[in-house]
């Protein structure tokens, strides 16, 4: 296992997935825990030259001041995702790491993630002054820890849906906009150019924009550096990606396919604002259509029940027909810890995308379309054809 020292600098570094995988790293690098939950550890991938779980050092961005170490701690008491003396062992080191979180940006978030500020941020920079100000601080973070390399990973509230279409598509051209107080772009694609000029490797785990405008794209393969997104599949969507082939594959026909998702952890009270669920919702949805050639009526509900904390149950009616024209219904009822399934994914993405960096790749990387609701630049939305993309990619590197 390659012993180089990586960064993993988390935007949104106090949230319930940022946390779960921090923790998640700590436990790892004392073996308090094993490896279940992590792809990367699966026998198919043994034979590459994956970062060691001691190479990583963590840090981030984030909006809220909130201790570090309390929060994982909520974890346990009221999340009941890990068990208290856990989180006791990772204190130490979630105290150091508390001290590599610098302020970030809530710019263009939208007044729902807005209200959860309480950090001092800077209010009257333009765009491409906040964008100077988050490359400061990963420049720093690399530097004070002698890292190799950078992956930053956007695992902050979902911001409300943004226009992609209206961002010009060259590089140079956004890179005007960047000096006008004006210019629509939100968060989490500034912290996507931050990341990008430096070199480092964007991953996107939300559905915000990102990296997602072709200009992004475009500086990306400027500075040779690597992006992926968006929006990590984790749950109910992931079960829609492995059921749906078998409909199609059968020649049943899907008639409706409606999923209601209850949950009340602090992504879900973001996602209680319409603006900022309507672009949880349209991750969700469209991969069914992509799937069985048509599209069948479907319904994504959301709702923000508190006491279920970061348990997501989501209730999937399925109606279909068979020969003879015969309706059938199927239903399942899914009952995960929502951070607990999104935190090893993010320590496997920031694994992966740093092996394809010592291979050389730049720009998209196709490959993790697995990880993701929408993978961006993929068309295929089958959850084992998506894997079998990994599996070959991991099947190709010569030595690594
Ligand atoms: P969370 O609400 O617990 O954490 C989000 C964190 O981001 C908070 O600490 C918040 O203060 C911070 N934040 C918000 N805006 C920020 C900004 N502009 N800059 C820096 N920090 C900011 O949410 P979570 O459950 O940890 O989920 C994180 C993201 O991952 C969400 O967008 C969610 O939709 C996405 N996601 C989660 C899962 C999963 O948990 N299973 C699956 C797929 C995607």
């Amino acid at each position: 296992m390659s012993k180089a020292r990586i960064g993993i600098w988390l935007i949104g570094a106090k949230g319930g997935v940022a946390t779960t995988a921090t923790v998640g790293l700590i436990a790892l690098k004392k073996k308090l825990i094993g490896d279940c939950g992590l792809v990367s550890q699966l026998s198919q991938f043994q034979h590459l030259d994956l970062p060691a779980w001691d190479s990583f050092v963590v840090g981030g961005h984030e909006i809220r001041a909130v201790p570090l170490f309390g929060e994982a701690m909520r974890l346990a008491t009221e999340m009941r995702a890990a068990t208290p003396e856990l989180i006791a062992r990772c204190r130490g080191e979630l105290q150091r790491i508390e001290q590599r979180i610098r302020p970030g940006t809530a710019r263009n978030v939208g007044p729902t993630i807005a209200k959860l500020t309480d950090m001092s941020l800077p209010e009257k920079e333009t765009p491409r002054e906040t964008v100077a100000r988050l490359q400061q601080d990963i420049a720093q973070f690399a530097e004070a820890n002698k890292l190799e390399h950078v992956v930053v990973v956007n695992v902050a509230s979902t911001e409300p849906p943004v226009d992609v279409g209206q961002f010009p598509p060259t590089w140079a051209k956004l890179d005007s906009l960047l000096a006008k107080q004006s210019c629509p772009l939100p968060a989490s694609s500034l912290y996507a150019i931050a990341a990008l000029g430096l070199g480092c490797s964007y991953i996107n785990f939300t559905p915000s924009l990102g990296a997602m405008p072709p200009a992004i794209d475009e500086l990306a393969l400027l500075r040779g550096a690597r992006h992926t997104g968006c929006d990590g599949k984790t749950g109910e969507t992931l079960l829609k990606s492995v059921l749906a082939p078998m409909f199609a594959r059968r020649n049943l026909n899907v008639m409706s396919w409606v999923g209601h998702n209850i949950f009340g952890n602090m992504d879900g009270r973001v996602l209680d604002d319409p603006a900022n669920k309507q672009a949880k919702i349209a991750s969700k949805d469209h991969l069914l259509g992509d799937i069985l050639g048509y599209r069948p009526q479907t319904l994504v509900t959301i709702e923000y029940i508190q006491s279920m904390g970061d348990w997501k149950t989501a209730w999937d009616h399925i109606h279909f027909n068979g020969f003879l024209g015969t309706p059938m219904t199927m239903q399942f009822t899914w009952q995960g810890c929502d951070s607990v399934l999104a935190a090893p994914l993010v320590l496997d993405l920031v694994r992966f995308t740093d092996l394809a960096r010592r291979r050389g790749e730049t720009g998209l990387l196709r490959f993790l379309a697995s990880f993701f609701k929408s993978p961006l630049g993929v068309e295929e939305q089958c959850f084992d054809r998506q894997f079998q993309m990994l599996e070959e990619w991991a099947g190709e590197g010569k030595g690594i």
